[in-house]
């Protein structure tokens, strides 16, 4: 049986191209880099690394147990099976776009996946800003479909292996557009920096992982339009290069939530999106958009009233 972890090849490849980005950006984009900022993401990756392998122990258990009640069987030797691979790898892609919905709109799991968004900068260091938390979410639960399909718990690893290899390149300000087809059907720097903005129009879009067709699916798409010039990082920005900050301030916050809310309120903080609160002393992502759009409409012209003198 094949044991093999993809990400772990591909750390030299990231940290060359990080290199090649940062000599870039000295001369295009003197603030793409920020030393600090660097530094607190790639104590994030490895300490991601750490923290996957003192609690991944968990996950793989249960998908290996859940694994013993497949519905459907590649056989004793599922990994000669070819086309399972890029049927793991789609179906995979698709589970990302949930998990990570998931992690935008349920504060448990936001708590974990804020980690990634926390940088003000988009570089490829950005991409190994991964959480040390997500073990402690229910996040795992997603992948549990795909295993009672049949996919070995090994195979989708793997997949996942790739996933994450791929969505590091997009991670750039280097790249403006792909080609028009590939921009349609995957997941570009164009379509990912969307989703690192705290503008009002890009919050909470664009969620793929390799395929941007999900977000197209599920009403979820925002392209990168021009002249919407980009705040990276989060809405209530960290503030600080402090690691232990950055990775556990939204725990912090929201068990503070919990302890200080009305009993009836507390699962609320726990289940409900960023932002939400019981008394609306907050702003989650709907609200900051809806207020946004009205702004922007009642600065736009009035209509012009039509022959019989309604409004058109
Ligand atoms: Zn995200
Ligand atoms: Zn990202």
């Amino acid at each position: 049986m094949p044991d093999f972890s993809p990400t772990q090849y591909a750390v030299p490849a990231f940290v060359l191209l990080v290199l090649i980005e940062m000599i870039w950006a000295r001369y295009k984009r003197p603030d793409a880099y920020e030393p600090r900022d660097t530094l607190v993401s790639l104590a994030f990756g490895t300490g991601s690394t750490v923290a996957g392998a003192l609690f991944g122990g968990f996950a793989f258990w249960l998908f290996i147990k859940t694994y013993e009640f497949r519905l459907f069987d590649f056989g004793e030797e599922w990994w000669k099976v070819w086309w399972a691979w890029p049927l793991a790898f789609l179906l995979d892609d698709l589970k990302y776009y949930w998990v990570h919905r998931a992690g935008h709109r349920i504060r448990w799991m936001w708590a974990a996946h804020v980690n990634h968004h926390s940088s003000q900068h988009y570089n490829l260091s950005t991409a190994l800003r991964q959480t040390w938390t997500g073990n402690f979410t229910f996040g795992l639960l997603f992948a549990i479909p795909l295993v009672l399909l049949g996919f070995h718990p090994f195979m989708l690893g793997i997949v996942a292996g790739f996933n994450l290899i791929y969505q590091f390149w997009i991670h750039t300000e280097a790249i403006n557009k792909m080609p028009r087809w590939f921009e349609a059907v995957m997941n570009t720097p164009s379509h990912h920096r969307v989703h690192h903005a705290t503008n009002p129009l890009y919050l909470d879009r664009n969620y793929a992982g390799v395929f941007i067709i999900w977000d197209k699916m599920f009403g979820t798409f925002q392209p990168e339009v021009e002249n919407e010039k980009i705040r990276y990082g989060i809405v209530k920005q960290l503030g600080s290069f402090n690691l232990l900050w950055a990775v556990f301030h939204e725990w912090i916050g929201m068990l503070t939530d919990i302890w200080s809310a009305p009993w009836k309120h507390k699962l609320s903080y726990l289940l409900r999106e960023p932002g939400w609160t019981h008394d609306g002393s907050r702003e989650t992502s709907d609200m900051i958009r809806a207020s946004w759009q009205e702004r922007t409409q009642s600065k736009a012209p009035e209509p012009l009233p039509t022959d019989d003198g309604q409004t058109a």
